[in-house]
C-alpha cells in the first residue's frame, strides 16, 4: 500500500503539469461524413456504444472506416463489416500510440491519445474528439500557433497557451468537450512532430502566468504589434492592468511588420457617410478621414472604433495611417503589425529570443506586472533529464540527415519509448522514507 501510494505520488509529481487529459474537438472547422483511420505507432482497443469491445490491439496494417448512416455510425475494419453504432472509441493501449486521420476531403493529420467518434447533432456529419494528455495538447498547440527556431520561443508560447487553457477549461462544457481546434480556442492542427518544439514545451512544464495575487491571467497574443501593443479596453471591453500598451520595437523588420492597402477615395468616404452617417462634405471631416495618422496607437477615428473599421475593411491591424494619392484618386492605408495588438507579439517574441533576452523578461515585457509561476509539483529534475534526451536526439538526427528513416524509428518514436521507460522503470529503494528521493530513474 505504501509502495502504491509512493508510485501514485511520484507520478503526480513528475507528471503534474500534464496529468490530466483534455477533450479537444478536432477538424471542428470541417464538414466530415466519412473518416478513414490508420495506425502509425502502437495499438488501440476499438469500442462501440460505450464499452462494447469490437477488436483489441488494432495497429499498423489495419484500417478503420467510419461513416455517418442516418443517426448512427457505420463501422468497417479492413474487410469486416460490423454494422451500425451510436458511438465509436479508439483507446490507446499505452503512451506510444499515433493515429492517422483521413476524413474525406481533408488533409491527413496525426494525433496521440484516444479518439471518440459520434454523430454531430443537427446535420449528417461526424464529431471527432481527441481525448489527450494536457501537455501533449499544449505541444500540438504550440506547433500550430507559432513559427521559429529557438526552443525559448516555444517555451513562451507553451506558457501562454497553457495559462489560457487552464483558465478556459469549461469553454465548450455545454458541447461535451473542453476545446475546439481552431482560433476560437487555440489552433491544434496536429500532434507535435518537431523535437525543438517538444523541448520548449517540456522546458515550460508547470509554468503559468499569474498576476500579483497569484491568479492566472488572460494571455492574448497576436502575430505582430507593429511597434506598439494595444490597451485591452481599446480592443475589447475591459481594461486589464496587465494588458497595457507598451512600446515594442522588437516587432519591427519582421514578416508582418508593415502592410498597405489601397482604396478609392470615393469608396473610402462613402463608407463613412453611409455606414457611420458622417458628413463627408464637411471639409474638416473630409480632411481627417483622408489624412488620419497614428504615431501612437489610437482607439477611434472621428468617434468610430478602429476595431470596427478593421473588420469592415478586413485590415491586418487597427494601427494605420491614411494618405492620399491624388494621381490615382486613391487613399493608401499604411499599416503596422498583424492582429488585435493586445498582449504578446509573436514576432516581437521571436526577435527578443534571437537577441538572447530571457523568456520570463519577454513575458513581463508584454504582460505588465505579470509573473511566471512555477508549479512546485512539477519535477524540474525530470524536465531537465527529458530535455537532455531530446537535445541528444536532435544532435544525433543532425548527423544523419541524409539517411532515410522509417516512421517508427524517428525521434518521436524514440522519445515515446523514453517516456514509457520514465513511467515504468522507476527503482524503488525500500529501506528509505516514501518521498520523491526514494526513486531513481534509469535513462
Ligand atoms: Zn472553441
Amino acid at each position: 500500500m505504501k509502495r502504491l501510494l509512493a508510485i501514485a505520488l511520484l507520478l503526480m509529481m513528475t507528471l503534474a503539469a500534464h496529468a490530466d487529459k483534455v477533450k479537444v474537438r478536432i477538424f471542428s472547422n470541417n464538414t466530415i461524413k466519412t473518416l478513414n483511420i490508420s495506425f502509425d505507432l502502437g495499438a488501440y482497443n476499438l469500442y462501440a456504444d460505450g464499452d462494447n469491445l469490437i477488436e483489441d490491439m488494432v495497429g499498423e496494417g489495419r484500417s478503420v472506416l467510419v461513416r455517418r448512416e442516418g443517426n448512427l455510425l457505420h463501422l468497417n475494419v479492413n474487410e469486416t463489416d460490423y454494422g451500425t453504432f451510436s458511438s465509436i472509441r479508439l483507446e490507446a493501449t499505452d503512451t506510444a500510440c499515433i493515429l492517422c486521420l483521413n476524413p474525406e476531403g481533408c488533409k491527413q493529420r496525426t494525433y496521440e491519445g484516444d479518439l471518440e467518434v459520434s454523430p454531430l447533432k443537427g446535420g449528417g456529419n461526424l464529431q471527432l474528439i481527441n481525448n489527450v494528455e494536457f501537455e501533449t495538447y499544449i505541444a500540438g498547440v504550440v506547433q500550430s500557433e507559432i513559427y521559429g527556431k529557438k526552443s525559448d520561443i516555444f517555451r513562451i508560447q507553451a506558457i501562454i497557451s497553457r495559462t489560457w487553457a487552464l483558465r478556459n477549461m469549461g469553454k465548450h462544457r455545454a458541447d461535451g468537450y473542453n476545446f475546439c481546434d481552431h482560433v476560437h480556442c487555440q489552433a491544434y492542427l496536429n500532434r507535435c512532430i518537431r523535437p525543438d518544439i517538444m523541448m520548449g514545451a517540456i522546458q515550460s512544464s508547470g509554468e503559468t502566468l499569474v498576476d500579483q495575487y497569484g491568479a492566472l491571467i488572460e494571455t492574448p497574443f497576436h502575430s505582430n504589434s507593429g511597434g506598439e501593443t494595444a490597451n485591452s479596453e481599446d480592443v475589447w471591453r475591459s481594461a486589464l492592468p496587465y494588458l497595457r500598451s507598451v512600446e515594442d520595437t522588437f516587432s519591427f523588420h519582421m514578416k508582418q511588420s508593415d502592410w498597405t492597402k489601397t482604396i478609392s477615395i470615393d469608396r473610402w468616404l462613402s463608407y463613412f457617410s453611409k455606414t457611420h452617417k458622417l458628413n463627408t462634405s464637411d471639409d474638416a471631416v473630409r480632411d481627417t478621414l483622408l489624412h488620419f495618422s497614428q504615431e501612437h496607437r489610437r482607439a477611434r477615428l472621428l468617434g468610430i472604433p478602429l476595431t470596427r473599421i478593421r473588420v469592415d475593411w478586413q485590415l491586418k491591424s487597427t494601427f494605420f495611417s491614411v494618405s492620399v494619392d491624388s494621381a490615382s484618386r486613391n487613399v493608401v492605408l499604411h499599416g503596422h503589425g498583424y492582429g488585435h495588438g493586445v498582449g504578446l507579439s509573436q514576432e516581437g517574441t521571436i526577435r527578443m529570443v534571437e537577441l538572447g533576452i530571457a523568456y520570463d523578461s519577454i513575458l513581463r515585457h508584454y504582460y505588465t506586472g505579470a509573473f511566471v509561476h512555477q508549479d512546485p509539483q512539477a519535477n524540474r529534475n525530470y524536465v531537465e533529464q527529458y530535455v537532455d534526451q531530446i537535445a541528444r536526439i536532435i544532435e544525433e538526427d543532425k548527423n544523419r540527415q541524409t539517411q532515410v528513416r522509417s516512421k517508427k524509428d524517428d525521434w518521436l518514436g524514440r522519445l515515446f519509448r523514453l517516456r514509457d521507460r520514465e513511467e515504468r522503470e522507476e527503482v524503488y529503494i525500500e529501506d528509505q522514507q516514501d518521498n520523491e528521493k526514494d526513486w531513481e530513474y534509469e535513462w
